[in-house]
């Protein structure tokens, strides 16, 4: 424990004091930054990064090939430490640990190419040619929260890094010992020291320092906090990366297979205690199926086995905070008392453990409980019932957010045909939206107040680079040539024009 908060950039005079989900009990004290800590990292980071940035792509793939492995082999490990810190139960902590290597896969194999100069062609055929040359931005801050601590942190500085960044992280107080644990396995790979540097504090403290100094901001998080950081990243002309909350919908046609889906529809929803950004809080289920899809979906989320252990027994685990719990709570009792009908669930379990709370079904939800619109962030799902598919369309773009949706169907080129119709960066067709997270090649990203910019696929790592454009002329036949009257070289240049259209450059 005091091996990892020691990686901590920090001399604040008050600690953090850590806390087991499970149990409330404490388990260490985690150092805090101030501004001046922070501006330190930065020196360190940028001082390392200057050499790393002059290793060959090659060399920086080795330590991320070495990283892939440490991770693998250590996964109890990282299990263990993301569950003390989130609460979370073992699955998604096994499979938050999945998710580096998922993303160090791809980018193992695509960085090389994303990174090497592309040959263009010049303005004057033959005689000039134009290279696009990708440069590391310099040193790229990641502000990471407490819902996937170790997944987000370092799939998001991995790009990063093998372009030939440094990295300057926050992760959230709450669950920064993964974190850590994860830089710490990164630096046993080879990573050069210093070269990736942590702080810790509350957002609002050390936030504004880290923007200030940053080359490239990739912030996830609510899409309050998104604003605030986007407009500091805009007034300093960087760029920045906003992956933001959602208020997710999920459609199920009336030819869906029960049988077959009805477990996945379920994952979709309770999958990390519904602290999931892409996870789902509203279900619209056409009318031929919606009574019979009402009954089992109840009686599947009552049977879910919560629990406070460390193995693969309970199937949805705490939410991360009596603090948000309490938030979560009040978004149910918001709705139930403005009318809406508890259909399973809907308290909270002191008895598991300080933070949890029964998987709930909420019916009869309308556009006025704060539930309806805003993201509640826990085991929290409303269920509506919709005649056309022209109407479902309507209600699950009826938001202001726009980061996941999902179709159900027993006919994919039927669920195919809702699926263009909604707003939203990440569609998933009978997945709630692991399918889409996971395809590392595609970019991820929301739309509306879900975010600005994409991770993964080739946009998730060129975001990292400057785009240099290096042209060369061999001969000088730009512009008039001395003693040629100016209109003889127009009339050549407009034919020139019309031969490199035809020639379509
Ligand atoms: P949050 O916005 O409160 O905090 C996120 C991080 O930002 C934390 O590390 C926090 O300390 C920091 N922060 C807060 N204020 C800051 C400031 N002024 N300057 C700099 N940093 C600041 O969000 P949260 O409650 O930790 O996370 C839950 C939210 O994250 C949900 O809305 C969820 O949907 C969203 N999320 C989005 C994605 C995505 O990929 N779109 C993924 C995971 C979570």
């Amino acid at each position: 424990m005091a091996r990892l908060t020691a990686r901590v950039a920090a001399s604040g005079p008050n600690n953090y004091k850590m806390v087991e989900v499970f149990t409330g009990d404490a388990v260490g004290e985690l150092p805090q930054s101030t501004p001046a800590d922070v501006t330190e990292a930065y020196a360190k980071s940028r001082a390392a990064q200057k050499e790393w940035a002059s290793w060959p792509v090659a060399r920086r793939v080795g330590v991320f090939k070495r990283f892939h492995e440490l991770v693998l082999t250590n996964h109890e490990l990282i299990a263990d430490l993301i569950q003390i810190g989130t609460g979370k139960n073992r699955r998604m902590a096994f499979e938050e640990s999945c998710d580096v290597p998922f993303t160090v896969s791809y980018y193992l194999k695509a960085a090389p190419k994303l990174l090497a100069p592309i040959k263009r062609g010049g303005p004057v055929p033959f005689f000039s040619s134009s290279t696009e040359v990708r440069k590391p931005k310099g040193v790229i801050a990641v502000i990471a929260p407490w819902n996937f601590p170790f997944a987000i942190a370092l799939s998001d500085s991995t790009p990063a890094l093998l372009a030939g960044n440094g990295v300057v992280l926050k992760p959230d107080n709450k669950t920064a010992l993964c974190t850590l644990y994860g830089v710490e396995l990164l630096e046993q790979a080879g990573l050069p020291e210093g070269l990736f540097q942590v702080v810790t504090g509350e957002g609002p403290d050390i936030g504004p320092t880290m923007i200030e100094l940053a080359d490239y901001v990739m912030f996830t998080g609510s899409s309050a906090t998104g604003r605030t950081i986007g407009e500091q990243a805009g007034r300093n002309l960087i760029g920045c990366s906003l992956e933001l909350g959602g208020k997710n919908p999920l459609i199920v046609l009336d030819d869906v297979n029960l049988d077959e889906l009805l477990p996945g529809i379920i994952f979709s929803v309770f999958a990390n205690a519904g602290q999931a950004c892409m996870h789902i809080e509203r279900i619209y289920v056409q009318d031929g199926v919606y009574d019979e899809f009402q009954r089992r979906f109840v009686a599947a989320a009552k049977e879910l086995k919560i629990g406070a252990t460390y193995d693969f027994e309970p199937q949805m685990g705490s939410l991360c905070s009596v603090e948000h719990l309490n938030r979560v709570l009040a978004h149910i009792d918001d709705a139930v008392g403005k009318g809406a009908k508890v259909l399973t669930g809907g308290k909270a379990r002191p008895d598991v453990g300080p933070a949890f709370l029964e998987p709930t079904v909420l019916t009869d939800v309308t556009s006025d409980m704060v539930h309806a619109t805003q993201e509640t962030f826990g085991p929290v799902v409303s269920l509506y019932r919709f005649s056309s598919e022209a109407e479902a369309i309507e209600l699950a773009n009826d938001t202001h957010y726009g980061l996941n949706a999902s179709v159900w169907s027993g006919d994919l080129g039927r669920a195919g045909r809702v699926a263009a119709r909604l707003e939203a960066g990440n569609i998933n067709i009978n997945d709630g939206f692991a399918a889409s997270y996971a395809a590392k090649a595609s970019p991820s990203g929301g739309i509306k107040a879900s975010g600005v910019g994409a991770r993964h696929g080739e946009a998730g790592l060129l975001k990292y680079t400057h785009p240099v454009n290096v042209a060369v002329l061999k001969k000088q036949l730009l512009g008039a040539r001395p003693n040629v009257p100016y209109a003889s070289h127009l009339k050549q240049t407009l034919l020139t024009l019309r031969v490199m259209r035809r020639l379509g450059r």
